[in-house]
């Protein structure tokens, strides 16, 4: 059985994601998706809000299993019997940033492979960042992500605005 992780942090998950999701389940049998806890970034979806809404995008694709990741991707796989993870490329800028990664993730587990897909046209200035920020100043993000995702963004903008917390200049 052909087996991949796709890991990120999807916070949260876009229709560019779903787009590598989508074509990734044309290649492999079984695509785990991992959401993974960042250490570094406070991230805006708490992981159980990050899981829920990757489930519900990737509702009806029966060959992907939806997990919380809280340490190594590599570990991980080795756990799993996983030797090959997915990534997206959007541009030259991902292109370095990523090759960071695969390389780290081949020394910590030379026998896996990382393959690229080349993120569509359309998608490719789409990001996690980039959505929240435009959603959170009043911005419609309805055509770039998850309709789940378009809901859970109004519904943290009205959270944030009424504790106070949105940023100067929000709606
Ligand atoms: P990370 O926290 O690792 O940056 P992300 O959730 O942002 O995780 O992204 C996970 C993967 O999805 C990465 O390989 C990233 O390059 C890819 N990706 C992000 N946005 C897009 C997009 N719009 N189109 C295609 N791939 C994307």
């Amino acid at each position: 059985m052909r087996k991949a992780i796709y890991a990120g942090s999807f916070d949260p998950i876009t229709n560019g994601h779903v787009d590598i999701l989508l074509r990734s389940s044309q290649i492999f049998d079984r695509i785990v998706v991992a959401v993974v806890r960042n250490v570094h970034k406070q991230s805006l979806f708490s992981l159980e809000e990050r899981v829920e809404q990757v489930r519900t995008s990737l509702g009806n694709l029966d060959n992907m299993e939806v997990v919380c990741l809280e340490g190594l991707v590599t570990d991980y796989m080795r756990d799993h019997d996983i030797k090959t993870i997915i990534r997206g490329l959007r541009s030259i800028t991902d292109f370095e940033y990523e090759s960071q990664i695969t390389f780290f993730n081949q020394r910590l587990m030379p026998e896996s492979n990382t393959i690229f897909m080349m993120a569509d046209p359309q998608y490719t200035f789409v990001s996690s960042t980039g959505v929240k920020e435009a959603a959170l100043f009043g911005g419609d993000v309805s055509s770039l992500v998850p309709q789940v995702v378009a809901v859970g963004l109004s519904t943290k903008a009205q959270e944030l605005r009424a504790a106070g917390l949105l940023p100067p200049g929000a709606k």
